[in-house]
């Protein structure tokens, strides 16, 4: 194996450099990712350090094909995917090191490891954020923002805990396997926005929330508009259909399947526009707490932000406000239905 980052502090997980097979495999993924991610990065400098190797002024001087250069190419290629993976081994080491007793966690492969991570650090953000939330909203802050009669009862945020709970192990693996394929090379992440600048990083950004919410609301939409994925995945979440059913708790309460499928666009995009790895790891915890928010019945009238009183109606009418951060794509397909002009309809 050549020795090739053994000094590096975190271990490099078998799927990155394990059998002159794999390094094969992974040779031809990386060629095809590089080819496809050079393209879109602005016209930079040879960086000299490895990790910065991707970003050239011509596409000449990263002639993966040529046989002279490929080995070199490879291994600092390989050395650069190491970011990817030492950070993922960092957020492991954070979240198990000081959750899971024992030393045990750390024998699991890295991906059963990143796993973990992502289902005990999902199973928290949603509990803690779902019993704050509906603390200060169901008690500390009693009827100033929901009408006593409006409050949902325990048991039926008990009940959607519950839909959650079994869905969690389901929802973990997307971004466990999201993080799979960036360490592997076969997205178009990048490790530092050094490597691009803050702006294009911003540039990038722009577009992969673009295309987060046009995908989430396509995605959403076709849940309702094909029957039977309605009938047998999206059904589930629609039986919270009332104000008075709907909670915080609700936000994550679906067929796993389903939860998964409107989660992912953040993937598909990573394989579109380069988007910054630590970005996109917080995007994903974003929808999280985001989910829990559009779920609280709270009309918080931010415009053009999607929020709860939106999402009521949607709970309500199934047919406007498929829409995920912003109205922006229901205003543009026809489905957006301004919570406001319910509350005060215009007078003809
Ligand atoms: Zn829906
Ligand atoms: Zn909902």
């Amino acid at each position: 194996m050549g020795g090739v980052g053994e000094e590096n502090k975190s271990r490099a997980p078998d799927h990155v450099v394990a059998t002159t097979e794999t390094k094969n495999k992974t040779k031809q993924n990386l060629s095809l990712s590089l080819s496809l991610s050079l393209w879109s990065l602005e016209p930079l400098q040879i960086i000299s350090t490895p990790s910065h190797l991707f970003f050239t002024r011509s596409f000449s001087s990263l002639s993966l094909s040529l046989p002279s250069l490929a080995p070199t190419r490879m291994a600092e290629a390989t050395e650069y995917l190491k970011l990817f993976v030492a950070e993922t081994s960092w957020y492991n080491e954070i979240v198990l090191g000081s959750i899971v007793p024992g030393e045990a966690w750390r024998r699991l492969p890295h991906f059963f490891q990143s796993w973990l991570r992502n289902y005990l650090g999902g199973t928290l953000v949603y509990l803690l954020s779902g019993f704050l939330w509906c603390l200060v909203i169901y008690y500390w802050k009693r009827n100033v923002y929901v009408p006593k009669d409006a409050i949902p009862t325990n048991h039926a945020m008990y009940l959607q805990i519950m839909v959650a709970m079994k869905a969690m192990p389901w929802y973990s693996a997307l971004p466990s396997i999201s993080e799979y394929m960036i360490e592997s090379g076969w997205t178009r992440s990048f490790a530092t926005i050094g490597e691009v600048g803050w702006p294009m990083y911003f540039v990038y950004l722009a577009v992969y929330l673009v295309l987060v919410e046009f995908g989430i609301y396509w995605m959403h939409r076709e849940l309702h508009d094909i029957k039977p994925l309605y009938k047998w995945l999206h059904a589930t979440h629609h039986i919270y259909n009332k104000q008075n059913t709907l909670s915080p708790f609700a936000g994550l309460a679906f067929h796993p399947l389903d939860g998964i499928l409107q989660a992912v666009p953040h993937v598909l995009a990573l394989f579109i526009v380069p988007c910054h790895f630590t970005t996109h790891v917080a995007a994903l915890f974003c929808e999280a707490v985001w989910t829990a928010n559009i779920h609280d019945c709270i009309h918080g009238k931010v415009w053009p932000v999607m929020g709860a009183g939106y999402h009521t109606i949607h709970h309500t009418t199934y047919r406007h406000n498929y829409g995920h951060y912003t109205v922006w794509m229901d205003w543009m397909f026809g489905t957006l239905r301004d919570p406001e002009e319910d509350d005060h309809p215009k007078k003809s």
